[in-house]
């Protein structure tokens, strides 16, 4: 299956795309983990984009569509997209790129959050710096303060998880994502979820709506 996963800042793709590419077998395609990967190896990529990260704003669309379809040429089965496209120009460019693969996508899932949710979720949210578990101080806080429960790694704040960064991203989103939406509207089959029920709730929605693709592409 060829999905995509949009929605705000914390909405919680990142932890769905989780379960959803274990259980679909999907290779999982995020552009914000692939910079902040890159950042950490101080590549040339990375030191392009991590101004733009560290300010909350979008990585110019010409660098993000290089990345993505040099990304998916390397890919054979199916995958999911996670924070990508973020434009209407990146969609356009998937758009063409599709296109002359000859690819169809099966699903976008679209997690819908009310603004102030986002921002009490994300400026609680802390990594392991070093197995990357995710934890919110509020819902989901570990064991020891600071610790990770799984491997005792330091948990880490983002830096773009600061309250005026979060506005900034949501500002972002609101102009420049949001119109995704009624473009995938038309454009694919589009499901929209709740994001604010825990994860466990999400999961098992989306869930249900992908075993249901399956089905009709086994029919
Ligand atoms: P994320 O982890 O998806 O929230 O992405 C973190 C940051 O990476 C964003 O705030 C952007 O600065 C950058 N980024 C990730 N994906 C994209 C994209 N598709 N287009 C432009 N910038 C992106």
């Amino acid at each position: 299956m060829k999905i995509i996963l949009l929605g705000c800042p914390g909405a919680g793709k990142g932890t769905q795309a989780e379960g959803l590419v274990k259980k679909y077998g999907l290779t999982h395609l995020s552009t914000g983990d692939l910079f902040r990967a890159e950042i950490a190896k101080g590549s040339p990529l990375g030191q392009k984009v991590q101004d733009y990260m560290k300010r909350g704003t979008l990585v110019p669309d010409e660098v993000v569509v290089e990345v993505v379809a040099a990304k998916l040429d390397d890919i054979s089965g199916g995958w999911l997209l996670d924070g990508f496209p973020r434009t209407l120009p990146q969609a356009q460019a998937l758009d063409g790129y599709l296109k002359s693969n000859q690819v169809k996508i099966d699903a976008v899932l679209y997690l819908a959050m009310e603004e102030d949710t986002v921002v009490s979720r994300l400026s609680g949210r802390r990594s392991c710096a070093k197995c990357k578990a995710v934890y919110n101080v509020a819902t989901k806080p570990p064991k020891t303060e600071g610790k990770c429960d799984g491997c005792g790694g330091d948990l880490m704040q983002r830096e773009d998880d600061k309250e005026a960064t979060i506005r900034k991203r949501m500002m972002v989103f609101n102009d420049l994502t949001q119109p995704l939406v009624t473009f995938y509207k038309t454009e694919c089959p589009f499901h929209e979820v709740d994001g604010s029920g825990s994860p466990g709730e999400v999961g098992e929605k989306l869930f249900a709506i992908l075993d249901k693709v399956q089905e009709t592409q086994k029919a």
